[in-house]
């Protein structure tokens, strides 16, 4: 059985979705105002997984990941440049998707920008309002009122008066306590606005979350996710400011993935010790990132050295080295092997259990090989297979040896990327030239239902 750590109560729980069979998730996305670092790429592969893994357990999930495409840094970016806010927030979109796709992440069902809910925005703000737990400052803005909410702090497990201590809250006149938050900021000159009944303005980054997930995934939903720098104010707002609007339970369950850290600091934009995606795929493989990214569980920190990544690389290569010179034949089922995977996956995540499973599974078909090739062949089989449920060792292993040479991955994944969605939107002409595109780099390609290989011919 699936057990998961909910953060509201500080253990893990047997995993129950709300609807037998279905599962609703919504992970907090990216303020896009810069390229992506690779913190971001730690929280969105730990979702990437939960969500392969539900999948593969035959849950039906709903993925939905929001882009805030505006907020104060969108906007003083937009301003140094003397651009549209728009169009910075579209650039770093752009670029987001290029990362992730190359990353391999899951596609999430849907994919909300802040600026297309405004309505569902204030209509949320007005059934806090109209439930008393919000109110109108001497400035025309609209706050929530901390003190009429009794169970503020519950997800951060900390009283009101712990959190104005610990925390580094605003003092400001208009606000009857110090904690009370911005549900909708009236428009300074210059500034994007939409009209509401408080004025022209625009919405607090909190309320953003809470209107889109309800929009596509309801009022109650099963799983609530970000990095942990969220759940305290960004989760703790949220989850006050929905339960005020509601008359029903919000969220079942909130996860939070780890820091990834520089040594002892977390990556971060704004502390300025941050690696993109981008530059570290310049130099290593998104298989070897994704790799060192699931090297441990997804709530602990995770420390990045390039030394990390270089034996991310060689722990793939002890994969790949097992995997080579296989007859190519169907895995077996109810082995002992899958029965471990599953019981590490079940337990929160536990891919690097996992992983160490898989690591068994290899070194038993570099045992076998020698006198039972036909096992081992199985056994290589069964490793693909529990690897394409975590998201690696799909890659044919001559082009894993070869990477660096003559074949681009990074290039054969985006184009196999650009085909998904070509198929998906029906764009047969296009998909067929992708495909004759690849195989002129002599790279043949096989769509099944968990996605699509490829293999280098030459
Ligand atoms: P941001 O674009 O800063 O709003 O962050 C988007 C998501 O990435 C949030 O869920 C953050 O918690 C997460 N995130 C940012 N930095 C890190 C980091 N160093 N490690 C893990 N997650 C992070
Ligand atoms: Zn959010």
């Amino acid at each position: 059985m699936l057990q998961v750590y909910n953060t509201l109560f500080r253990q893990k729980e047997i995993f129950q979705p709300i609807y037998p069979g279905k599962v609703s998730v919504y992970v907090c996305g990216v303020t896009v105002y810069d390229y992506c670092h690779l913190g971001h790429a730690r929280t969105y592969t730990s979702a990437d997984v939960i969500v392969r893994y539900l999948r593969w357990q035959g849950y039906e999930v709903k993925y939905v990941r929001n882009i805030t495409d505006v907020d104060d840094k969108i906007i003083k970016r937009a301003n140094e440049n003397k651009e549209d806010f728009h169009a910075v927030a579209q650039r770093f979109t752009e670029a987001m998707h290029e990362d992730f796709s190359t990353l391999g992440l899951t596609l999430p069902d849907h994919e909300p920008r802040a600026t297309e809910y405004i309505p569902q925005m204030v209509a949320v703000i007005e059934k806090i309002i109209a439930n008393s737990h919000a109110y109108i400052g001497e400035n025309g803005d609209v706050y929530f009122d901390v003190r009429s909410f009794p169970n503020y702090g519950c997800l951060s497990h900390h009283n009101i008066e712990q959190l104005e201590s610990g925390a580094r809250v605003e003092i400001s006149e208009v606000k009857r306590d110090p904690l009370d938050f911005v549900l909708w900021k009236l428009a300074k000159p210059g500034e994007p606005s939409w009209d509401s009944p408080w004025g022209k303005g625009r919405p607090g980054w909190h309320i953003e979350c809470s209107a889109m997930a309800m929009d596509l995934l309801g009022e109650h939903f099963d799983i609530h996710a970000g990095g942990r720098d969220l759940i305290f104010p960004h989760h703790e707002n949220e989850n006050a400011q929905s339960q005020a609007a509601l008359p029903t339970k919000f969220v079942n369950v909130w996860m939070h993935t780890g820091f990834l850290q520089m040594e002892k600091e977390k990556m971060s934009k704004s502390l300025g010790n941050f690696i993109t995606i981008r530059d570290v795929l310049r130099e290593h493989e998104p298989e070897v990132l994704r790799f060192f990214l699931m090297s441990s569980h997804y709530r602990s920190p995770l420390i990045y050295t390039s030394d990390a990544l270089h034996q991310a690389r060689q722990a793939l290569v002890r994969f790949y080295t097992a995997l080579r010179f296989l007859p190519e034949v169907k895995h077996p089922h109810q082995t002992k092997y899958e029965a471990q995977f599953v019981a590490a996956m079940n337990d929160d995540f536990n891919t690097p259990v996992a992983l160490s499973v898989l690591f068994d599974l290899a070194h038993e078909i570099q045992r076998l090989r020698e006198q039972d090739i036909n096992t081992a062949a199985q056994y290589g089989a069964l490793l693909k297979y529990l690897g394409s449920v975590i998201g690696i060792l799909q890659t044919n292993t001559e082009v894993f040896f070869q990477a660096g040479s003559s074949v681009d991955s990074v290039k054969v994944e985006k184009l196999i990327q650009a085909r998904q969605q070509a198929r998906q939107n029906k764009n047969w002409v296009e998909a067929d030239r992708i495909r004759d595109e690849l195989a002129s780099m002599y790279i043949a390609i096989e769509d099944s239902p968990q996605g699509t290989t490829w293999k280098f011919l030459k």
